[in-house]
């Protein structure tokens, strides 16, 4: 296996395969406000989408947009046949419920699985629409082979769009999974004693030497801006002890913009 597991093959391996169906189908992105990181992240989808042949409708609102102006217009996309894919992006101001929002949006427009028909089939193990992020941390292992079967796992974090959906993901392929998070106790115990450590905590350089198994797999899902630039939840110094790694940045989050187009490609 290769020790650095760069998201760059897998992205391209993805894309390859997805663009022929993504060619010629619409994505409508939902922006409201001026969030600084969903705007970026809105011109990476644009660009990717546009790349592989697709289309993207940004639909901007005003910060103080009323709650039902937005869901009107995820209405009008969920009728319309030229629409297939619906992304909004969160956080939205406080007026706007985002659970409401994520549950208007058609099933099979939903492409981050986020409306609660998608999630319980997932998490029911009958259907294979995770997050996109979870699904990136899962496309990583596979493409490099890394072995899962019986393996045991610890996944830091237990957020929807990547804690969570990246631990069921990991049950499927027959891990044996703990689940960390604010209130483990003895987390570096646990975090030791895993072959695969999935980091998604939002804190810079995190997980330490100690917390690592000599050999494990680690992937690295944070993206943390500090003085020095963008940086992971696992510290370097644990990189020696890893028998592979994703970096950051060049691991999940390249990997994790294409898995959203993946469902846009059904
Ligand atoms: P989040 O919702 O803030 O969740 C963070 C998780 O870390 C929570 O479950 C929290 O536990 C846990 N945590 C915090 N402090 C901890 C501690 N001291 N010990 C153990 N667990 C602790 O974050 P997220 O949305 O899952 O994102 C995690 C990271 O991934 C962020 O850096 C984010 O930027 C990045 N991310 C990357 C992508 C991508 O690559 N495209 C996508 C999404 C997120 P509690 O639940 O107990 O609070």
């Amino acid at each position: 296996m290769q020790k650095i597991l760069y998201g760059k093959p897998v992205a391209e391996a993805y894309k390859e395969r997805i663009a022929p169906k993504v060619k010629g189908r619409t994505l409508a992105l939902l922006l409201v406000g001026g969030d600084g990181a969903s705007v970026a992240y809105s011109k990476t989808i644009v660009k990717l989408t546009e790349a592989l042949g697709g289309d993207v409708k940004v639909y901007r609102f005003p910060g103080n947009v009323a709650e039902k102006d937005v869901l009107a217009t995820i209405d009008k996309l969920n009728a319309s046949e030229t629409v297939h894919g619906i992304m909004p992006l969160f956080p939205m101001p406080e007026q706007i419920d985002e659970n409401k929002i994520a549950d208007a949006i058609l099933a099979v427009k939903d492409l981050d699985c986020l409306n609660s028909g998608n999630i319980g089939e997932f998490y029911a193990g009958r259907s294979p629409w995770a997050p996109a992020t979870a699904r990136a941390c899962l496309a990583i292992l596979r493409y490099y082979g890394v072995e899962l079967e019986g393996k045991r796992a610890a996944v830091i974090g237990r957020s929807n769009v990547v804690g969570k959906p990246g631990a069921n993901l990991l049950l499927q392929e027959n891990c044996t999974v703990t689940v960390c998070h604010s209130h483990t106790k003895n987390l570096a115990k646990v975090t030791a004693a895993a072959d695969i450590l999935i980091a998604a905590v939002g804190r810079a350089g995190f997980v330490k030497p100690s917390m690592v198994k000599e050999g494990a797999v680690l992937i690295d899902v944070g993206i943390n801006v500090t003085p020095e630039g963008i940086v992971g939840d696992v510290s370097p110094d644990c990189y020696q002890k890893a028998s592979a790694y994703s970096p950051v940045p060049g691991g999940v989050g390249v990997v994790a913009n294409v898995m959203l187009l993946q469902k846009l490609a059904e």
